[in-house]
C-alpha cells in the first residue's frame, strides 16, 4: 500500500501560527500613504474582522471552526502518497513521498484558505467578495467557497487569460462567481487603463487595483487574497499538520521537504508545523521557485508594495520590485514580484534554502513524474518535484536512504496547453 488516507479523526481541529515561533519579529506593515505602521482599523474597508485579528495574531494556536471542518471533509485529509513507481523508475534507495493537494474541487490548496475566508466573511454579514486572478487557480477556489457560503464572488480575471484559457472561467462561473475581464469600465483604476489603452491585455496588479477599489465603494463588499498574508499561510497549515501526522504514524522523519513558492502560502501551509524542530531533527527545508522570477534568490530585502498600483500596505519582504513584470512563464501562480513576509525571515535566517529553477528542466521532471505516477502535476507544483527527483538521485549516488517529502500543490489538468508544448518541443526555456 502506498495512499497514506488519514482517518476523518485526525482532521485537525487547529491551524498553527508560526509568527510566535519565528527567530526574528516581522516588521510591521505600513500604510501606503504615511509610511507608518498600519493600524488594524485602517484594513476594516477591506477585511473582516476576525481576519484581521488573525493577520496580527501571536497565538500559536487558533481553533478551526466547525463550519469550516465540515466543508474541508468533502476533500479533507488528503492523502500522502509514496512515489514507488517514481523511486524504482530513478532507480534511488530514497523515499519519496507526496502530499497531494490537487483532490480538492478545485484542484490546488488554495481552497484550505478561501473556505475560511469566505466563513469568516460570512459571519460578520458581508455578503460578496472581490478578488483579483490570473490564469483562474484562486478565482475557482474563492468561487468555489463563496458559493457553498452563499456569498457572492466577483473576480477580476486578467484580459489576456480569460480570452485564452477559458476552462477555469467555465470553472467559476459553474459555482456561480461574475468574471470580468480586466482592465474593466466597471471600476475608474479600469476606467483610467482603457482610456489610455483600449487593448490592454490586464495585469494582476491592475486586477487587484479594481478588486480593491470595488471591495471599498460597495455595501457589504470586502475583498479576499489568495496567498503572502499571515492568515492565508495559516490556513494552509492544515497541510503540514496532516503531514506531520502521517509521517509519525509511519514512523519515518523526513529529510527533506520541499515545496514551490509564489507568494509562499503551500509551501509555508505543508512546512511551518515542521519548522521549530528541523535543525534538531536534520530536516532540510527547500523553497523552489522559477528562474524567471527569482525572488528569494536574488530579490532585496526591503518594504515593498504588493499590487502594481501601490495602494496595498507595504510589507518587508524579498522582492523584485513592485513593477517587475516576469516573463509569461505557465507557472502563472510563481509569477509574484514579492514574497510572504514569514517565509522571508526563515529564508534570511538560513533556516529554508531557496532554488531557482528553468521553465524546461521543469517541465521535464513534470511528465517523467506523471509518466511514473499517472498525475499531470501543475506547473507550478512540477518546480517542487524537479528538486524531489534531484534529491533522490543525489541520495543515489551517495546510497542513501533519504526520505524526501514534497507538496504537490495542484493537478496540471487545465495547464495541458503547458504541456502540449513541452512535448512538440516549442516550449522556450527560461
Ligand atoms: C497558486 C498556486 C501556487 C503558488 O502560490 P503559493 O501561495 O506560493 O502557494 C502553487 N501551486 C499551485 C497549484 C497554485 O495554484
Amino acid at each position: 500500500m502506498s495512499r497514506y488516507v488519514l482517518d476523518e479523526e485526525y482532521l485537525p481541529k487547529k491551524w498553527y501560527n508560526i509568527i510566535p515561533d519565528l527567530p526574528e519579529k516581522i516588521p510591521p506593515p505600513l500604510n501606503p500613504a504615511t509610511k507608518e505602521p498600519i493600524k488594524p482599523h485602517e484594513l476594516e474597508p477591506v477585511f473582516p474582522k476576525s481576519l484581521i485579528r488573525q493577520e496580527m495574531s501571536e497565538e500559536r494556536w487558533i481553533r478551526i471552526p466547525e463550519e469550516v471542518l465540515e466543508i474541508y471533509r468533502l476533500y479533507r485529509p488528503t492523502p500522502l502518497i509514496r512515489a514507488e513507481r517514481l523511486e524504482k523508475a530513478l532507480k534511488t534507495p530514497a523515499k519519496i513521498f507526496y502530499k497531494y493537494e490537487g483532490v480538492s474541487p478545485p484542484g490546488s490548496h488554495k481552497p484550505n484558505t478561501a473556505i475560511a475566508q469566505a466563513y469568516y466573511n460570512m459571519k460578520e454579514g458581508v455578503e460578496m467578495l472581490t478578488t483579483e486572478t490570473g490564469a483562474g487557480q484562486w478565482g475557482s477556489a474563492l468561487a468555489f467557497a463563496t458559493n457553498l457560503f452563499g456569498l457572492k464572488c466577483r473576480v477580476y480575471m486578467v484580459k489576456a487569460s480569460y480570452e485564452q484559457k477559458p476552462y477555469r472561467r467555465v470553472l467559476m462561473e459553474t459555482w456561480k462567481a461574475e468574471v470580468i475581464p480586466s482592465p474593466s469600465k466597471l471600476t475608474e483604476s479600469g476606467r483610467r487603463i482603457l482610456e489610455k489603452d483600449p487593448n490592454c491585455p490586464g495585469s494582476l496588479g491592475i486586477a487587484i487595483s479594481e478588486a480593491v477599489e470595488t471591495a471599498v465603494k460597495s455595501e457589504n463588499t470586502k475583498y479576499s487574497l489568495g496567498s503572502v498574508l499571515n492568515h492565508v499561510l495559516l490556513h494552509q497549515t492544515i497541510v503540514g499538520l496532516e503531514v506531520k501526522k502521517q509521517l509519525e504514524l509511519l514512523d519515518l522523519k523526513p529529510d527533506y521537504l520541499i515545496g514551490c513558492v509564489g507568494g509562499g502560502s503551500n509551501y509555508a501551509g505543508f512546512s511551518y508545523p515542521f519548522v521549530k524542530d528541523a535543525e534538531k531533527e536534520g530536516i532540510e527545508l527547500i523553497a523552489v521557485e522559477p528562474r524567471a522570477c527569482p525572488t528569494l534568490t536574488s530579490g532585496e530585502y526591503r518594504y515593498d508594495f504588493g499590487d502594481t498600483a501601490g495602494l496595498t500596505p507595504l510589507l518587508m519582504m524579498y522582492t523584485l520590485g513592485h513593477d517587475f513584470i516576469p516573463p509569461p512563464i505557465h507557472a502563472g501562480g510563481l509569477r509574484y514580484h514579492g514574497m510572504a513576509p514569514s517565509l522571508c525571515i526563515l529564508v534570511k535566517n538560513g533556516i529554508m534554502k531557496p532554488v531557482a529553477l528553468g521553465q524546461l528542466e521543469v517541465f521535464e521532471a513534470g511528465v517523467l513524474f506523471s509518466r511514473a505516477e499517472g498525475i499531470v502535476p501543475a506547473p507550478e507544483s512540477a518546480h517542487a518535484v524537479k528538486v524531489a527527483i534531484d534529491k533522490a538521485l543525489e541520495a543515489k549516488r551517495a546510497g542513501e536512504e533519504k526520505i524526501i517529502v514534497f507538496n504537490l500543490s495542484g493537478h496540471g489538468y487545465f495547464d495541458l496547453k503547458a504541456y502540449e508544448e513541452y512535448l512538440k518541443g516549442t516550449l522556450p526555456d527560461t
